[in-house]
Order: structure tokens, then sequence, then C-alpha cells
């Protein structure tokens, strides 16, 4: 079967490789319909030290159950599944506590020695709790967004849970990427009356207006926060969606957090220590998020894809075939796609 597999900055490539079979009884194969380039790939896009051996990528799909593991009891073949970044068991204290990124038996897709999604097929372990059989066939329209909830919609959405965005709130949302324009939608839904959105890439502010964000600041560092305070009554707001990662943002979302407000954080992290720390502890600002527990978050999600309240496969703006790949790395990388869907 063909995979991509990553050997090394900027060198991704579509290689045949061994084809995707069930190891352990709680597996299932699933056969890739639809699959993403992710925000978090283009780190080791960007990084990544030559390997002879390489990475498999990927880690959001929705595809159809080809086979599943004897011990399997709830997944079967022909079942159209939504596959989240994180496999989990759905039954340890973790998955019970709604935090499957921390499942004891748990891990992530396209890493270590993991199948990866963008690929034609792929194992899938702990089937029963990682998998969430969709209620629908495959419908052309609904697929983006419902591919969504692999990932990116279910982080923007847990950034707004972190963040504690409640009704009335004020909220600002660091990054216009795809889980920052997902924030925006996640902030919506949960009731804020004013939505802020930091970015400067235009396409990406008209999509987030149509998200219902209410404010737009393209400033950087000082005079984003200065701007974000006059738009605020002078104090910052309530709730800040971090969706980026890197120093200088995070910087600025502790910086325009209001008094006794929250930052939620979902960029992944590239730098060991947080920044502006006294800021945060004289403020009494809350810092929290990490890896969201994305399957945890579909079953509340999924009615508002289905009955078209929110459109977050509006982020997939790019549509490619898996041999094509390598160039959907190159368009994200530099940013003339805000995310690429692939149909495989
Ligand atoms: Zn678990």
């Amino acid at each position: 079967m063909r995979a991509t597999v990553m050997f090394g900055a900027g060198d991704v490539r579509i290689e045949t490789i061994p084809d995707a079979r069930i190891i352990e009884p709680t597996d299932a194969l699933v056969v890739v319909s639809r699959a993403c380039i992710c925000g978090s790939d283009l780190w080791p896009y960007k990084t990544m030290e030559h390997s002879d051996t390489g990475r498999r990528m990927g880690h959001e799909a929705i595809g159809v159950v080809e086979a599943v593991g004897a011990d399997v009891r709830t997944i079967k073949a022909g079942d159209l599944v939504i596959m989240p970044f994180a496999y989990s068991d759905g039954t340890c204290v973790f998955c019970h506590e709604r935090l499957h990124t921390s499942c004891i038996h748990g891990g992530f897709f396209g890493t270590g020695p993991m199948d990866g999604a963008q690929a034609e097929a792929l194992r899938v372990p702990q089937a029963d709790g990682t998998l969430f059989v969709l209620p629908v066939g495959k419908d052309d329209a609904l697929m983006p967004s419902l591919l969504t909830l692999s990932d990116v919609m279910g982080t923007g959405h847990h950034a707004a849970v972190a963040a504690k965005v409640a009704p009335g709130k004020t909220v600002a949302v660091v990054g216009d990427g795809a889980v920052g324009l997902c924030g925006v939608i996640a902030a919506g839904r949960r009731g804020a009356e004013q939505i802020i959105i930091l970015g400067r890439h235009a396409g990406r502010i008209a999509l987030a207006r149509e998200f219902g964000a209410t404010d737009v600041v393209s400033e950087r560092g000082d005079e984003a926060v200065e701007r974000v305070r006059e738009l605020t009554g002078g104090f910052g707001v309530h709730s800040v969606l971090e969706c980026v990662g890197l120093e200088d943002s995070m910087r600025t979302a502790i910086s325009i957090s209001r008094p006794g407000g929250a930052v939620g954080r979902v960029g992944v992290p590239q730098d060991e220590t947080m920044p502006a720390s006294r800021p945060a502890f004289y403020n009494n600002v809350t810092v929290s998020g990490g890896p969201a527990p994305v399957r945890a978050y579909i079953e509340e999600i999924l009615p508002d894809v289905l009955e078209g309240r929110i459109e977050p496969g509006r982020v997939l703006d790019r549509v490619i075939r898996l041999d094509e790949v390598p160039e959907g790395y190159r368009a994200m990388n530099e940013r003339e796609a805000i995310k690429v869907m692939v149909e495989i």
C-alpha cells in the first residue's frame, strides 16, 4: 500500500510499504477515505533530522473499517468511523475522567512505530475505545466538517474549555490557523459575547469573521496587547485561546488576559519554559490546556455539524490526492493553504 513517510525536514515522500494489518486482538484495520495535513506536521517538516527509515505521517482520518481483531466488540467491518489523533481504550481511569490523551493504554498516531493516516490504510489500536462510528453514510458535503472532529475542531473546543469560555465572556484567539479558526467557532458555541481574533492573513481573517469573530487585531507584540486592552475597556479578556505554541504567542496570550482570566493553550509548545511568568502571577491568570482529548468531544459537537449550525470543514481550503501530499506540505508550510484535505 501507499503511505506518507517523512525522511527529514522538507523531505516528504509517498512510499510503497507493507500493507497495514491487525496485530493485536483489540486492533481494527481502517481503509482511509479522507485525511489531513496538520499544523503540527509542519514542526518536523521544518526541523526533522534525516532518518533512513523515516516517520509515518498523519493522525486525522475518516475511513471505513475493513476488519477487526478477535476482542473488538463495538466496531465492525463496514462502519464509517472518525479516527481521533490519539488512540485510547475508553475504559481506564483517565478515559473515565474524559482525558483520553492520557489513556494508560493510549498513544498517538504518526509517532514512533505507529501507523500514520496520510495513507491508504492503517492499523488502529484499542479500536473499541478509539473509533467513533458515524451515524451517517458517506456524505461528501459533510465529510470535511466531520473530519475536523478528529483533531482541529476538538482542539479548538478544548482551548475554549481550558480558557473557561462561557456565556457573556470576552474572548481572544491567538493564531489564525485551522485550530484558531475552530477556536472562534468553539467560543461562539459556548456563548462568548466578544471574540477577538489575533492574526493578519486576509483570507483567514475573513473566515474568522464568518465564524463569529467580532474584532480583529493585526498588530503584534506590545501593540497587539495595547489594542486588545482598548477593545475591552482597558482590562483584557476573560479567556484567551492560545493556538500557536511559540514563546511570543504565549507571552501575548498571558499579557492580554484580564486579572483572574484564563489561557487555554493547545499550540504545541516549542520551548521548555513558559514566558510571562510574572504577569501571569500578579494577575492571577490561570494557564491550562494540552493535547485535546478530542474523543471525549465528538459526541457533543457532532449534532452541530450534522444539523449545519457550524461548518468547521471550511478550514480545509485545499483538496489533494495522496500522491500530491508532498506538495500539500509545501503549500501549508508557505501558508498558501490554511489546511489541506487528502482524498484517498
Ligand atoms: Zn484509557
